[in-house]
């Protein structure tokens, strides 16, 4: 299992509603779930990256194919469209907004030569499966067709796209799968996402997914 806390220090990803950027949030629910990944037996887990190191995407997939991962799980938080961001004041600073769209997602490539046999996207559905069981809902806007969105959704009720362009998708061999864990510019989620209890529940609720798959998996 190869945990991939998004992006890099240089290029943090998604700057949220109060400003802070994406990767420190990534890498918060990657330490967490690798504790919780540690702490069974079962589970062979590591990170792809640590908080200060930099590695680039196409290395990411290339140390998932060379360790043979079981699954190769992606950890992201989301953003929106610029035309849908707005203004506000946090903390004496300028920063920009959407409380209109809200909730986590996952994605697949289906595109990888081994469609039949790919179990990313079942693997995606017991995640989202589990996610929504706990209270979650599945952004939807990804779908929307404008430009930058437009995303098939392979699984409408559970939030999951098909999202043939990602750079940890396109030269990974293993079964792979990105989540978005909730909405960074939308101030009222990122209040959310910032609670330790909130983060508890994903964590938990992704750890199940992964007892599932791995229940699956041959042996
Ligand atoms: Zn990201």
């Amino acid at each position: 299992m190869l945990l991939d806390p998004g992006h890099t220090p240089a290029n943090p990803g998604a700057i949220s509603s109060q400003g802070l950027p994406e990767r420190g949030y990534n890498q918060n629910i990657a330490a967490l779930l690798l504790k919780r990944l540690a702490a069974d037996p079962d589970f062979d887990a590591r990170l792809s990256n640590g908080p200060n190191e930099t590695v680039e995407n196409p290395d990411r997939a290339a140390l998932a194919n060379k360790l043979g991962v079981d699954m190769f799980l992606s950890i992201h938080h989301d953003s929106v469209q610029d035309a849908y961001l707005s203004t506000w004041t946090f903390n004496g600073a300028a920063q920009q907004y959407c409380d209109k769209f809200h909730g986590y997602s996952l994605h697949v490539a289906d595109d990888r030569g081994q469609a039949l046999d790919d179990p990313s996207l079942a693997f995606a559905e017991r995640v989202a499966a589990k996610l929504e069981a706990a209270g979650f809902a599945p952004a939807l806007y990804h779908a929307e067709p404008i430009a930058g969105e437009n995303h098939k959704l392979l699984n409408r009720g559970l939030g999951v796209y098909e999202r043939n362009n990602l750079a940890v998708f396109r030269t990974n061999k293993r079964p792979a799968i990105l989540l978005e864990c909730g909405v960074l510019v939308n101030r009222e989620e990122e209040g959310r996402l910032q609670d330790p209890q909130v983060q508890g529940r994903i964590v938990e609720a992704v750890y199940q997914a992964l007892r599932e798959i791995l229940a699956l998996q041959p042996h």
